[in-house]
Order: C-alpha cells, then structure tokens, then sequence
C-alpha cells in the first residue's frame, strides 16, 4: 500500500506518495529535494506518554 506524505518544507507543501518499503526510511522530496521521513507504519509508538502528575506541596 502506497504511503502519502506531505512535504515538510512550508515553502513546498507537496504531497507524494511513497512506496511501502520506504516507511521508516528517508526520502527526497521530488519538488524541493528536502529529506523528509515516510512514517513507519505503527506511528503512535513514537508519541512521547504524558508527563506524571506533579505533585506540588504546598504549606510547611
Ligand atoms: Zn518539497
């Protein structure tokens, strides 16, 4: 399944379509030639969990 991804660079903004094995690779943008990663397939690995609860102690 092809993957589409979206340039990176504001000032190209392009979006193409990235083959399947090039997920988790970096490739060139057609357009502007900037390198820009194809998103592996389980992406949401990669989100950073919450931060715990600080626990303020306020008084003494
Ligand atoms: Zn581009």
């Amino acid at each position: 399944m092809a993957v589409t991804i979206i340039c990176p660079n504001l000032q190209c903004g392009k979006t193409m379509v990235a083959e399947e094995q090039q997920r988790g690779r970096v490739v060139r943008c057609v357009h502007c030639q900037k390198a820009l990663m194809v998103p592996a397939p389980r992406e949401e690995a990669f989100t950073v969990p919450p931060p715990p609860p600080e626990k303020s102690r306020k008084g003494r």
